[in-house]
């Protein structure tokens, strides 16, 4: 099989309510496109019946193309499952609730043959998102931006088509914690967005709920930013004035007015809850970034690949970064069950 002109991945987690109709979308825009195109399914362990669905589509339509996960490895584990296995000379993300239009592709696409290598889609309205989801981005994106030296986007999900050399970079970056919006901004090239609108999901519900939209801000902020650890200084030189300007203050209140300044106990316990708190809320962030070099370090897979649909015997040795070893993608793969890890 040669290779597509378009690669389109979309990672799916329980998305059984609306795997056909954005089948049918993403098969719809292009036709409209006319390139030649692939699009490849990763299914991240779903507990429902997307797998059986996803498995149907791609018998009947050789464009659909299956890998399916041995447990839920997460949203963005998935989505760089997908650009590993993709062969496109571009590669669109895409996520399969219909929340990003499959017929915004086209655009990606016509900024693409202008000559960008990358083109992010930027949301411009967000439909049918709690307001605490919608302010929370808004702020998370903006103080990312400010706390990074990789100047990522605002407002933009990991909907984006990439030319085949940045996909190809980011076979290579096997990081374990990622934010592939960040590590996409962060290879350069000329990039460029394009304004949409990002609708509401068509049925099921987020996969990601507070907790989980917690720990990807930490990964992004981790991954791109010491900000976190250089703010200790600030507030280590912050306290240190005061303690200075507090002694100097209690000194002359302690000549002038005699003893019994400043013997309150209450004053005393409550700076020491709040110097405690701020201690733990460091030492809570440096854990963060000593974790995240736990995980490199143990070198695990990135993923586990139980079976696939629509790929040849061949493929599978060409396309699927091995096990082990620095420059993934160019050694020889192992045998199918353990061969679709990084390094
Ligand atoms: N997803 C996934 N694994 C997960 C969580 C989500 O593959 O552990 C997929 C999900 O099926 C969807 C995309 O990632 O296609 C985005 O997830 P979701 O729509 O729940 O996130 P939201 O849009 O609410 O931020
Ligand atoms: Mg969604």
């Amino acid at each position: 099989m040669t290779s597509p002109t378009l690669s389109i991945v979309a990672p799916v987690y329980n998305e059984e309510a609306i795997l056909p109709e954005f089948y049918a979308r993403v098969r719809d825009a292009m036709v409209a496109i006319g390139d030649t195109w692939e699009l490849i399914l990763v299914n991240d362990g779903s507990r429902d019946n997307s797998l059986p669905i996803m498995w149907s589509i791609a018998e009947n339509d050789e464009h659909v193309r299956v890998v399916n996960f041995a447990r839920n490895f997460g949203h963005q584990v998935a989505v760089t499952a997908g650009i590993d296995h993709a062969r496109g000379a571009a590669v669109v993300l895409i996520d399969a609730d219909l929340q990003d239009p499959p017929e915004v592709i086209t655009e990606l696409v016509a900024k693409w043959r202008e000559g960008y290598e990358v083109v992010y889609a930027v949301r411009e309205e967000r439909e049918g998102e709690s307001w605490f989801k919608r302010v929370t981005a808004k702020l998370f994106y903006r103080i990312l931006y400010r706390i990074t030296d990789v100047k990522i986007p605002v407002d933009t999900g990991d909907f984006r088509l990439m030319d085949a050399k940045v996909a190809q970079i980011l076979r290579d970056m096997r990081e374990h914690n990622r934010f592939i919006r960040g590590m996409t901004s962060w290879v350069g090239f000329k990039q460029t967005g394009v304004k949409y609108v990002r609708h509401a999901r068509k049925a099921g519900e987020t996969k990601y709920p507070l907790r989980k939209m917690l720990s990807f801000a930490l990964d992004a902020v981790t991954s791109f930013s010491y900000f976190p650890l250089q703010v200790m200084v600030y507030m280590a030189g912050f306290l240190g004035i005061m303690a200075i300007a507090v002694a100097i203050v209690i000194s002359i209140l302690r000549v002038t007015q005699g003893e019994g300044y400043f013997g309150g106990q209450a004053t005393t316990i409550v700076l020491l809850l709040l110097l405690s708190s701020f201690q733990f809320l460091f030492l809570f962030l440096i854990g963060q970034y000593v974790a995240r070099i736990y995980d490199e370090t143990r070198n695990r897979p990135l993923y586990v690949v139980a079976s696939r649909n629509g790929f040849s015997e061949s493929e599978n040795d060409e396309r699927v970064a091995p096990a082990h070893g620095r420059s993934s993608t160019r050694l020889p793969a192992p045998p199918l069950e353990t061969q679709d890890a990084g390094e």
